[in-house]
């Protein structure tokens, strides 16, 4: 018994070595090694580097937002005579296009839409709006997210230094603080911003956000239409290419953060395995050389697909043991209270916990081939304007 005991014990201490300490370990190294250096970079910070630029919207029935978004474009602190967006409308069954077409007609941005007579998911949409695009730049953007006013050009700056490849932004919560779900998202969040941040200032950041992500025209040609994940895809592909994929901390947008449990988990599963998709696609990433390919990415699939595939085993092991060994249980026990109780250390425990239960939703949905390349979009984050959600603060 007490050899068992031993073995397991010893078992366990390694499990938890790697699915916590890593993870941990990674984290901590980042922040120190890369957080608050700068991006490495040969930029020209004066703003005299504009080119023209084509924003392009995604959209399945968005009527209730595309007039807002196509506004909230136009407000951007870019020139006008250098911006032009391009609607591609997958099909909708409202009236997204009549309304991209009413702000359109009424000047709000220059712009054209294009149908697609029936759905066919979000990266058919995005390639048909790449064969259209003119600007020297393009830049993709789902409908219901709106950009801080100098988003864009604080973007575009940094492709003033030819390394890069693509840019994209950070999220600011702007949610209702009273909801759990928002808070534990948004401790989700500010982890992995500071994670994307810091991967980026050492080379590139593997994830990608729909929400804003630049290119230069001609340099990113294709999505691949049997995956979703074309933030992460796209991003993984420019890396491949020879460029660096940052996300840049002066590039933020708003979205909403579903309040509730139901849709923030499904959006999140859903998500997840679009990067799930993308990380596989472009695998052979890994046979290369160079930090993002030996340590960036290995790390970042061992995040997404290996640990969350570890946490039930290390779950059912912790049981076990303390099922037969009374002084472990106390100390797991005693572990467990001071990790929820206290707030530093609270924060990273419930991002752990809910990123490893949606990882291992979104790995069982793929393995049983649902790809979701289609999907049923977030009403509640479409209902109210976001300019009359509350930023959040800290
Ligand atoms: P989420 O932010 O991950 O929850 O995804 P969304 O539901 O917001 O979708 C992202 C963007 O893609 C939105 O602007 C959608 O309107 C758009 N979209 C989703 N499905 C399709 C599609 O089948 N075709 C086209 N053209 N756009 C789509
Ligand atoms: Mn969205």
């Amino acid at each position: 018994m007490i050899l068992l005991t031993a073995l397991l014990f010893a078992i366990w201490v390694v499990l938890a070595g790697v699915h916590l300490g890593l993870p941990l370990f990674y984290f901590t190294w980042m922040k120190r090694r890369a957080y608050g250096k700068s991006y490495g970079l040969n930029v020209v910070g004066d703003f005299s580097y504009l080119p023209s630029l084509t924003v392009i919207v995604p959209t399945y029935n968005e009527a209730t937002v595309i007039s807002r978004k196509l506004r909230d474009i136009a407000q951007a602190n870019y020139p006008k005579d250098r911006l032009d967006v391009i609607v591609v409308d997958g099909g909708s069954t409202d009236e997204t296009v009549e309304e991209a077409w009413k702000s359109i007609k009424s000047g709000v941005v220059k712009g054209e839409v294009f149908e697609e007579a029936e759905r066919q998911g979000k990266t058919v949409g995005l390639n048909r709006g790449l064969k259209h695009a003119t600007g020297e730049m393009v830049c993709f953007s789902d409908a219901e997210c709106e950009w801080d006013r100098d988003a864009l050009r604080n973007a575009v700056k940094y492709f003033s230094d030819p390394m890069i490849g693509s840019v994209s932004g950070i999220h600011e919560t702007r949610l209702d603080r009273k909801a759990l779900s928002v808070r534990v998202e948004d401790s989700y969040r500010s982890v992995y911003r500071m994670l994307r941040i810091a991967e980026s200032k050492i080379h590139s950041t593997p994830v990608a956000e729909g929400e804003i992500q630049l290119f230069r025209r001609g340099q990113f040609t294709e999505f691949d239409t049997s995956i979703g994940g074309d933030d992460t895809c796209a991003a993984l592909c420019m890396v491949e290419k020879g460029f660096r994929s940052i996300s840049a901390e002066d590039v933020i947008f708003y979205e909403p953060t579903p309040s509730s449990w139901k849709a923030r988990f499904s959006q999140k599963v859903r998500r997840g395995q679009h990067v799930v998709q993308a990380f596989l696609k472009h695998r052979s990433l890994l046979r290369k050389k160079g930090i993002f390919s030996r340590v960036i990415f290995p790390m970042e699939i061992f995040l997404y697909i290996i640990n969350p595939l570890l946490f039930p085993v290390f779950l059912a092991t912790t049981f076990f043991l303390a099922i037969i060994s009374l002084p472990f249980a106390v100390f797991v026990g005693i572990a467990t209270l001071v990790a929820f109780l206290i707030p530093p250390l609270s924060k990273p425990a419930l991002t752990h916990i809910t990123n490893n239960l949606t990882m291992l939703m979104a790995l069982v949905k793929e393995v049983k081939g649902e790809k979701q390349l289609v999907w049923t979009k977030i009403e509640e984050n479409r209902s109210k304007p976001l300019a009359e959600i509350p930023v959040a603060t800290g």
